[in-house]
């Protein structure tokens, strides 16, 4: 089978907005327009085509990160034209602030973004959290200043903000032709056009000249003139030949500047910035013909990195059919007609329905299914997907999100997506016997779709605990549960999940051995612990060969001249891993210690796995006893965005929390505080914050880092768990 598109007319981009900025509306209106959806159902009404899932719905924001294909010919071609059509898989992105770990997954799979603002409100803090991932991914991205109709609205001051507090590389390509209930169309700078969206969705765009006859004022002419020079310069700078030429009065033509923005989008260079009105359906076509001309097909961006599995040498893929098949699989979703599916992106090579794939982190071949192409209201089944593309598969039991799929015999390992660990937990009690099944397989299928969820067990209670991201996450978790799965179970209060850890060395010894006639056991290790190091990316590639580390904990293994035999190293480093699963002071995970298997012995009968697990364990545990334990914290980056009048007090209740405020500044008419405030802290900031505000301020917060409590609350803590 041949493909259906050629590479350069694919288009893997994601929407990505602060909550409340008209995400959902202009997918919604995205999605229309490119034929898919035929009817716009506004967000009040609850009636949207990406937010398919129920709680989603009621809360008005977009959890999950599914892809949906749609096609689009830019308005300024022959519709029927075949060669101009492209095909766009948009990426759901949402934009709560619990939901960061999926706007930073979605980020790895997208090869462009469109950052939609609020016309009245300009920036806002989570815009800078995600620009901020986006920067990190070094994401091309266009921008559209949204809601321009809306009372308070103005183009200028949003794009002030995104100029001060996200780049400097920002330019507009467009003004608007008139603000809040005159806003009628936009004035594209390039071109110096003005388009009008006329019929009752907008779908018809109409250009007209800029004159005076066409009923545009003298003095927006006079602005689109300074503007369009303006761009031409940002545009001419990106590249060095066109600069001296242009000094020297040559204008380029609009195939060249076109061409050489598109260079300087792609390589970040330049932000162009768009005007508009999703819920008015003003200008959202000219950002989807931005997406075509100025957002990287698949073979725009630079080969994807991995490794050799088996080698760890490492090797890159390129963009391109006649490669191996490599696939990254970035979201486990459950759909309500096929049951599990998962999305992937396909990065080289192709994949047939029905044939085998390899997973190098299980080890393991799986078949494939079926494959589907998901568009907003139904599914494509598919024959073959091909680079670039990203499509659902069905029948893929042991895939989960972030493993690589790729061809059993040149197999590789792409780059792995880090999660960050959770900070909140809650108990969570079945209410009857028949729910304990249905729980337990409810969280363990909820927990394969999130990485950032995770379900254990209390090994003193046998109760079941649920832990992510945040008060809201956790809250959609149990919903869902309930739901979708018609579970009753009681809920405990959310809690910080604290961890533990060492502050000093130590060494210790532990030994299982246990004659009783017959076979016995015996395990014997000695061991030095201390806390770990920090280190550089550059000190972690270069690793000695006998150090191995994951997330909070590493293990050497420096045992010679087989005084423990090969086959007990991997028991030991199990037994040491579930020894700091059970913190000293308060029983919380221990974390961020490093331990030294250095000596050790064996019985040639008696000694097996089990012996020697335990014994790792009980030594990690008596060594980590002296090591100075300590219990640490998750800390959160707070902002707050307050009128000045209530400044004292907002920051005042900070500093009670245990905050440390890091700065304050102004925006427009208010003042934003920074804070790094213990989680702890936190709960129910909301309802205090509101009260103390007259309701006028907001806030934002996301996970920093893991901190040392004080003393006093450390007693706290532990005089609670006894
Ligand atoms: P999301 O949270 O970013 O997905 O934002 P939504 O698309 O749900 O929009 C939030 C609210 O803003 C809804 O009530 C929308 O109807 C409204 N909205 C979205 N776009 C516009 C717009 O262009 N103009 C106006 N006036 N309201 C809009």
């Amino acid at each position: 089978m041949e493909r259906d598109y050629p590479l350069e007319k694919v288009r893997n981009i994601g929407i990505i907005a602060h909550i409340d900025a008209g995400k959902t509306t202009t997918t919604e209106r995205v999605l229309f327009y490119t034929g898919v959806s035929h009817k716009i159902g506004e967000v009040h009404d609850g009636e949207t085509t990406t937010d398919w899932m129920e709680q989603e719905r009621e809360r008005g924001i977009t959890i999950t990160s599914a892809a949906v294909t749609c096609f689009w010919t830019p308005t300024y071609a022959d519709p029927k034209d075949k060669s101009k059509k492209h095909r766009f898989n948009i990426i759901d992105t949402p934009g709560h602030i619990d939901f960061t770990v999926e706007v930073k997954r979605s980020l790895r799979v997208l090869d462009g973004a469109v950052v939609v603002f609020d016309g009245v409100a300009g920036v806002e803090p989570q815009s800078e959290t995600n620009w901020r991932y986006a920067d990190e991914a070094k994401v091309p991205r266009v921008c559209f200043i949204n809601k321009l109709d809306r009372t308070g609205a103005s183009f200028e001051h949003s794009f002030a903000t995104i100029l001060d507090r996200l780049t400097k590389k920002a330019v507009r390509m467009q003004i608007p032709i008139g603000l809040e209930e005159k806003h009628e169309g936009v004035i594209d700078l390039l071109r110096m056009k003005a388009y009008y969206f006329e019929g009752e969705m907008g779908n018809k765009v109409v250009e007209k000249d800029l004159s005076a006859e066409a009923g545009i004022p003298e003095s927006l002419i006079k602005d689109a003139q300074k503007f369009h020079s303006e761009l031409i310069e940002k545009i001419v700078e990106t590249d060095e030949a066109m600069m001296t030429e242009y000094l020297e009065g040559v204008i380029p033509d609009m195939d060249v500047l076109k061409k050489t923005l598109r260079k300087a989008v792609i390589n970040n260079e330049i932000f162009p910035v768009f005007a508009g009105s999703a819920l008015k359906n003003k200008g959202v076509q000219l950002v989807l013909d931005a997406v075509v001309d100025y957002l990287p097909a698949p073979t725009d961006i630079p080969p994807i990195p991995g490794v050799n599995p088996d080698t760890d040498e490492p090797l890159v893929r390129h963009a391109s059919d006649a490669e191996p098949f490599s696939a990254l699989a970035f979201k486990v979703a459950t759909d309500p007609f096929v049951g599990q599916i998962i999305f992937f992106r396909v990065y080289s090579g192709s994949l047939i329905a029905g044939s085998y794939i390899y997973n190098p982190r299980t080890r393991n071949k799986e078949r494939i299914g079926r494959i589907l192409r998901m568009h907003a209201n139904d599914r494509e089944e598919v024959k073959q997907v091909f680079a670039g593309e990203i499509a659902a598969a069905v029948g893929l039991k042991d895939t989960i999100t972030s493993d690589t799929i790729c061809d059993e015999n040149n197999p590789i390992e792409l780059n792995r997506i880090v999660f960050p660990e959770p900070v909140i937990q809650l108990r969570i009690e079945p209410k009857t016997k028949a729910d304990q099944e249905k729980m337990g397989m409810a969280l363990n299928r909820l927990a394969q779709e999130d990485p950032t969820f995770k379900v254990t067990t209390d090994q003193e209670t046998g109760e079941t605990i649920i832990a992510g991201m945040g008060e809201l996450h956790l809250e959609i978790i149990v919903d869902r549960m309930k739901r979708e799965f018609t579970v009753e179970a009681n809920v405990g209060k959310p809690q910080v999940a604290y961890r533990e850890t060492i502050t000093g060395n130590s060494e210790a010894e532990g030994k299982y051995i246990k004659q009783s006639g017959g076979r016995g056991n015996y395990g014997h290790v000695k061991i030095k612990v201390k806390p770990m190091e920090m280190l550089t990316k550059e000190e972690l590639e270069d690793l000695p060969k006998n150090t191995k580390r994951s997330l909070g904990f590493e293990f050497i293994n420096s045992i010679k001249g087989g005084v423990i035999p090969q086959e007990y190293i991997a028991p030991c480093e199990k037994g040491f891993k579930e020894g700091l699963d059970r913190g000293i002071l308060a029983g919380f995970k221990m974390v961020n210690v490093s331990v030294d298997l250095w000596d050790g012995s064996y019985h040639e009968v008696d000694s097996n796995e089990m012996a020697f697990k335990i014994a790792a364990s009980m030594a990690i545990q008596d060594a980590c006893r002296r090591a100075n334990p300590v219990i640490l914290e998750p800390m959160m980056k707070v902002e707050v965005i307050t009128p000045d009048k209530f400044m004292g007090d907002v920051t005042g209740n900070l500093s009670s929390k245990r905050g440390l405020i890091e700065g304050m500044e102004d925006r427009g008419m208010n003042k934003v505080i920074k804070a790094i405030v213990p989680l702890s802290e936190m709960f129910g900031y909301m309802t205090g914050l509101r009260s103390m505000t007259e309701g006028r301020a907001g806030f934002t917060m996301e996970f920093f880092r893991y901190d040392i409590v004080p003393n006093n609350v450390a007693e706290t803590i532990i005089a609670a768990r006894k």
